[in-house]
């Protein structure tokens, strides 16, 4: 059943003990702003240097892709990093772009047998990407992934650190069930 796989909270993602939060990372893999910040601050040095690790071994993260480190000192147990897009209006393969950050971070940890895997909205800060077509990618995305796995463990937390979001993502999961 769809619906108790998908649960959606408002807050900050860096408290949740899940077995996975997803990172709203950039290229460079070294850290940022927004939740990016937030997750290296709260996780210490040890997920920075697994970070630099990965781009030493592989040149960072392309967009659309995902990479997973330990979670440090998070109560999660790892930080799934993926590169959403930058909107740039939406002809440049945007909304598939996001849309791969989704399918490849659900990929990395159904990989890994995780269960409890959080999600940010991913570009939604200073990549600029619009809030609500977001958030329908974002859905669509994780409910197309379930059915095509209906066999896997995982529970899906959308995170919405701000109202706007929390309201779009709460609409689009109600429609949805
Ligand atoms: P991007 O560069 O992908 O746009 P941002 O971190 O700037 O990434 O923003 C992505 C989303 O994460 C935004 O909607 C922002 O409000 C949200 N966000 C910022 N801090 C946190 C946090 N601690 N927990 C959950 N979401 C957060």
């Amino acid at each position: 059943m769809l619906s108790a796989k998908i649960e959606l909270v408002k807050g900050d993602i860096t408290k949740l003990e899940v077995d996975a939060v997803v990172n709203a990372a950039n290229s460079s893999l070294l850290g940022g702003g927004g939740v990016d910040g937030a997750i290296h601050r709260a996780g210490g040095p040890e997920i920075l240097e697994e970070c630099k690790q990965i781009r030493a071994r592989q040149g960072g993260c392309p967009t659309g892709e995902a990479v997973i480190t330990t979670g440090g000192r998070l109560p999660a147990r790892y930080v799934v990093h993926t590169v959403g897009p930058v909107w740039q209006g939406g002809k440049n393969g945007e909304p598939e772009l996001l849309a791969n950050c989704y399918r490849n971070s659900l990929r990395i940890a159904s990989g890994k047998q995780l269960q409890h895997v959080a999600f940010p909205s991913i570009s939604t800060g200073v990549y600029g990407y619009p809030k609500d077509k977001a958030a329908k990618v974002a859905v669509q995305t994780v409910k197309k992934w379930l059915q095509e796995h209906e066999n896997s463990i995982m529970q899906i937390l959308f995170v919405c650190f701000d109202e706007e979001n929390y309201h779009l993502y709460k609409e689009l999961l109600a429609d949805e069930r």
